[in-house]
């Protein structure tokens, strides 16, 4: 059995998520076309008979402004150093760039083997691929670099066969039905997260960050005999009051479309009928707040 830590990193909308659903056939990373939906790394785990890739989804390396991005980058150096293999994605539509240039530096010290993943293969013309693969080869030391389109699929499967050779043999760390260690609680407000990346455009997003704050079967659905009805509460926290009233939107109009939203992607996940409680709050500074931090970091 080949078994170990696959660190996928890369600027935020890189592909991530879609990549680690790709592998994972199922829905464990939110995907969303506005940047850093995932602030927390999430694990998936595919069992195949060559053995078990267990991914570590990470939020993007950025230089560290703040608390948030300093706890992310200290999270994201340990994660990579633990890695049996790091998978930096290249968004192959994007001209290289400062943060390019500092995702390249961070990595230079760190001696896990290294792949470069150039993705979103199938939005540029075919000519333009083999040029890209030279200039990466020259920026660092990767043991791979794989043109792929995660969307799509291409070369996912070579992807697999290169990191099972570079894993070491081992037993399997999880069992085989398990596609994922990251809790209810933290899919449930990601799924929350996601429909408001949805629905709100402009920056917001940035600082918005969700609780779950009670989960709890409440008896059974008439309507459904043998399932219950079940009641997830939610506070969905921003900076500013004014934030608020985005969130808020004309008569509750926008919180009141992101709750639909959210309810009826939980209920055809857990297949159950849902009450979904959303409570907008003002927490100014939360990024910086230690206390909000470790709420979410623990969900
Ligand atoms: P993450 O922030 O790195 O996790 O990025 P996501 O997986 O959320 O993807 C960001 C956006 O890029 C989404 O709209 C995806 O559908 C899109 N995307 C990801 N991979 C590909 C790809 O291979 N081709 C194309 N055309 N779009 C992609
Ligand atoms: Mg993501």
């Amino acid at each position: 059995m080949k078994v170990g830590y696959v660190a996928l990193i890369g600027r935020p909308n890189v592909g991530k998520s879609t990549l680690i659903n790709r592998m994972l056939g199922e829905k464990v990373a939110i995907i969303s076309d506005k940047p850093q939906t995932t602030r927390i790394s999430i694990l998936g785990i595919k069992t195949t008979d060559r053995g078990q890739i267990i991914f570590i989804d990470n939020p993007g390396i950025h230089k560290p402004l703040h608390k948030l991005n300093k706890r992310m980058m200290n999270f994201v150096y340990s994660a990579l150093e633990t890695a049996d293999l790091i998978c930096l994605l290249i968004d192959a539509t994007l001209r290289y760039g400062h943060g390019d240039q500092f995702v390249i530096d961070s990595l230079r010290d760190i001696g896990t083997p290294k792949f470069c993943l150039i993705n979103k293969v199938d939005l540029i013309r075919k000519d333009k691929i083999l040029p890209m693969i030279d200039q990466y080869k020259d920026l660092l030391e990767f043991k791979e670099i794989i043109p792929i389109s995660a969307m799509k699929g291409t070369n996912v499967d070579v992807l697999e066969d290169r990191i099972y050779e570079n894993l070491p043999e081992a037993e399997k760390i999880y069992s085989d039905d398990d596609i994922s260690t990251q809790s209810d609680r933290f899919l449930f407000s990601e799924i929350i997260r996601e429909k408001i990346l949805d629905q709100v455009r402009e920056e917001l997003p940035f600082v918005t960050a969700v609780y779950i704050d009670l989960i709890e079967d409440r008896g059974e659905d008439p309507e459904a005999p043998g399932k219950t009805k079940k009641y997830i509460k939610a506070s969905i926290f921003v900076e500013k009051d004014n934030h608020r009233k985005i969130i808020i939107g004309r008569g509750g109009s926008l919180i009141k479309t992101v709750g639909i939203q959210a309810r009826k992607e939980l209920e055809r996940l857990l297949d159950q009928k849902i009450y979904l409680d959303l409570q907008v709050r003002v927490k100014s500074k939360w990024r910086d707040s230690a206390n909000v931090l470790d709420l979410i970091e623990q969900q």
